[in-house]
């Protein structure tokens, strides 16, 4: 059965082994993606990371766009700052003000060291800012989407 991701499951129930198997990425790579911040896996009190259905889904939306799209690591990272995740929260302008992801380039929001009032007491594994990239859809696509639900809205 096909599931979207919409009914994926934010668990974390699957070990880096696991993971690895189930994405087809290897497990240094793995590895990478999350010291890079691609990824945010779970982590026991032991400093175990513990993958969920969401993450595998997000894991083989990395591989594909660096082996189908030519894509590196710095590239990827490049492409989810551009997210604007003050947009999709929504933030005031009074709290883009004390917000290091909005202002910050290079690095997606939830690698920010300062975050917001929005954002400060959030899970960002289960935000939809960090979530939208699952989909694995291209950058003018996610846009798009993100100018048609805010012109709805209006
Ligand atoms: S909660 Fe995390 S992922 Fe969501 S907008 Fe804030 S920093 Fe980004």
């Amino acid at each position: 059965m096909v599931r979207n991701r919409n009914q994926l499951s934010p668990d974390p129930i699957f070990t880096l082994s696991v993971a690895s198997r189930l994405s087809e990425v290897p497990c240094h790579s793995i590895r990478q993606y999350i010291d890079k911040g691609l990824l945010i896996p779970f982590r026991t009190e032991k400093q175990r990371h513990l993958f969920s259905e969401v993450d595998i889904s997000r894991l083989k939306c990395i591989r594909r766009m660096i082996k189908d799209g030519g894509l590196n690591i710095a590239g990827i990272k490049a492409m989810y700052s551009l997210i604007p995740c003050w947009e999709i929260k929504p933030c005031s302008i009074q709290d883009r003000s004390t917000c290091e992801a909005y202002h910050q380039v290079n690095a997606p929001c939830w690698e920010a060291s300062q975050k917001g009032p929005n954002c400060r007491n959030t899970d960002c594994r289960l935000c939809a800012v960090y979530r939208l990239p699952e989909e694995c859809q291209d950058l003018k696509s996610l846009f798009k989407r993100l100018l048609d639900q805010k012109q709805s809205s209006s």
